[in-house]
């Protein structure tokens, strides 16, 4: 059986890591966000994180060949040999040439784009809490917790990205639409790519999503990380 495969794209607030977290539970694989991952190492003052936080307190992308070495230390654990969900990575086009290295003989890959216009996003993002302890994330506009800053699941105390300001989200926007959206370009060659309208209630996009996983599969061929020929399978 090869690997399920979820790549999540979409402009920041688009609702990655909400789905992320939807399709981990029903499908048992986990959900690898490279966000998450960075505000780790800067929280536990790695050399990573020294690299990482300037970039990321500006809004801007991190070197490529930080986020491939940390994505491909990750996907290596054994709770990724069924698959894995990748929220926040590839983000530029060198990076998601080097993750195609990764990919093997029977594995399906899935791009998905989250769509969503950035002017309904910016609430999503300013308004965003986050629970430190399971992860859940909660909308001071949408989806408020039962109590004012604690978590409704395990009543952890919630916290507030510090990118989440309105200054950075424009300057984080901006990084999407010219770094990571020539990705859509990219994966729609491959013949890998689809889009999901994520301005639609949490349950119907997680919806559509797995409807699409389970109706979609597509073995990857031995040797070919998803390149022309393999659209050319696809399409025939
Ligand atoms: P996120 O939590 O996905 O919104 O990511 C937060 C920040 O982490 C981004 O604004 C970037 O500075 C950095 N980051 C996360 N993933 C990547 C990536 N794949 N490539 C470069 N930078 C990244």
């Amino acid at each position: 059986m090869g690997r399920n495969i979820v790549i999540l794209l979409g402009h920041p607030g688009a609702g990655k890591g909400t789905q992320a977290r939807a399709i981990m539970y029903r499908l048992d694989i986990p959900q690898i966000s490279t966000g998450d991952m960075l505000r780790e190492a800067i929280a536990r003052k790695t050399s990573n994180g020294k690299e990482a936080k300037a970039k990321m307190d500006a809004g801007e992308l991190v070197s490529d060949a930080l986020v491939n070495g940390i994505v491909a230390e990750r996907i290596s654990h054994d709770d990724c040999k069924k698959g894995f969900i990748l929220d926040g990575y590839p983000r530029t086009v060198p990076q998601a040439e080097t993750f195609s290295k990764e990919l093997s003989n029977g594995d399906n890959l899935f791009v998905i784009e989250i769509g969503a216009q950035s002017d309904g996003l910016t609430n999503r993002l300013t308004g965003r809490w986050i629970c430190p302890g399971c992860g859940e994330i909660y909308n001071t506009y949408s989806r408020a917790p039962k109590k004012e800053g604690v978590c409704d699941v395990c009543g952890w105390t919630l916290f507030h990205r510090s990118d989440d300001r309105e200054d950075l989200v424009r300057e984080r926007f901006r990084t999407y639409n010219e770094e990571t959206f020539p990705l859509v370009d990219y994966y729609q060659k491959q013949g890998v790519y689809y889009r999901v309208d994520g301005m639609r209630p949490i349950e119907e996009v997680t919806r559509e999503i797995l409807t699409l996983i389970d109706k979609k599969k597509v073995l990857i061929p031995a040797g070919r990380g998803g390149n022309e020929e393999f659209a050319k399978r696809r399409r025939h």
